[in-house]
């Protein structure tokens, strides 16, 4: 339920009224204070609320139940976009980010030189995977706690924060100094995990799940949310349909959908969404014309020799080009890279 307050509405009096409406019943209030209009998001059961005695309230302008099951992520609960910032780059608003970087940290060399060259070439965070979820246990891994390490070599060699995968939650401890936490595609209903990530202060980006709705997407998110870290950043990488031409099929329509239902910033990942390098680009500039805060690319020094997804990998060199036809776009967006 959203309740908006009368547009001169003092913060006393709205003290009060949050405070009427928790003893109202079992319920959670929590605030937005917009330039002109107060909005109280009201979680919880909110069913045995009677909306006419709520709204008899002289300082209330209107009640509405939100019909939708995530309350937290919804538009509805926090009209203006939300900013996700990250050592000072910002997702949503008038910025947009590209996180580039392999699909795994491989070695020292590796990781520094690809994190030096896409800095170059204008990329605004590093990612690398050290805990890889593979589909076969006879594939690479990732390096684990020693990936990490590397991939904070290479944090503090360029100043690029890093994005990284977490695979299990006893592993959390490792990522202090990682800037943002992903979780991965096959991870977005792991729920427990969702609930203790939703207790840090950190930002998550989400990755939808293979084969996961919209609503589902966004009901995961709600369970970060719903634990108090608002910091959610969604990544929509493709779901699985009947084409094989491509790796996964992305969901364009999801970004203007996702950007409509939720405040949350939205970003793609067209490497996973596609499978195919010569495919990043105009799946990039799809993303940015349909509104995305961002892209999320994979570049491998040595795309042959990589240890995982070296066929959907960009070198550096193809990645520079595509950031000079990025940052064109983003201008015509009325935004820019960083
Ligand atoms: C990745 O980003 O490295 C990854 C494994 O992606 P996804 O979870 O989308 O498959
Ligand atoms: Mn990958």
């Amino acid at each position: 339920m959203v309740v908006i307050l009368k547009r001169n509405t003092s913060k006393e009096q709205t003290q009060e009224i949050i405070h009427w409406l928790k003893e109202l019943g079992n319920i959670e209030v929590n605030p937005i204070y917009g330039e002109h209009t107060t909005i109280l998001g009201l979680v919880g059961d909110t069913s045995a609320l009677d909306i006419n005695r709520v709204n008899s309230n002289p300082h209330i302008e209107n009640v509405k139940r939100i019909q939708e099951p995530y309350k937290r992520a919804n538009r509805k609960f926090h009209p203006l976009d939300t900013v996700v910032e990250v050592s000072g780059r910002k997702f949503g608003g008038t910025e947009l980010q590209v996180i580039a970087g392999p699909c795994s940290v491989e070695t020292e060399e590796q990781i520094i030189e690809v994190a030096q060259k896409v800095k170059e070439s204008g990329a605004t965070l590093l990612r690398g995977g050290a805990f890889k979820p593979r589909t076969s246990p006879y594939s690479f891994q990732g390096l684990g706690e020693d990936g990490l390490t590397l991939l904070l070599k290479a944090k503090k060699a360029t100043g690029m924060p890093i994005v990284t995968e977490i695979m299990n939650i006893n592993h959390l401890p490792l990522f202090e100094d990682v800037d943002v936490i992903q979780v991965g595609a096959r991870n977005m209903q792991n729920f427990e995990m969702l609930k203790e990530l939703g207790k840090i202060d950190k930002p998550i980006l989400l990755k939808r799940g293979l084969a996961n709705t919209i609503e589902e997407f966004l009901m995961s998110a709600e369970y970060i949310m719903s634990g108090g870290n608002e910091k959610v950043i969604l990544c929509e990488r493709g779901i699985r349909t009947f084409e094989t031409q491509t790796r996964n099929t992305l969901d364009i329509s999801a970004v203007p959908l996702l950007k409509n239902l939720s405040h949350l910033p939205v970003i793609v990942d067209p490497s996973h969404a596609s499978g195919l390098p010569w495919l990043v680009e105009p799946l990039s500039k799809a993303a940015i014309a349909a509104g995305a805060d961002g892209v999320m690319i994979e570049v491998h020094n040595n795309p042959p020799k990589a240890l995982s997804d070296g066929a959907q990998s960009l070198r550096p060199s193809e990645f520079d080009v595509i950031m000079k036809k990025l940052e064109k776009l983003a201008e015509f967006e009325g935004k820019t890279i960083g």
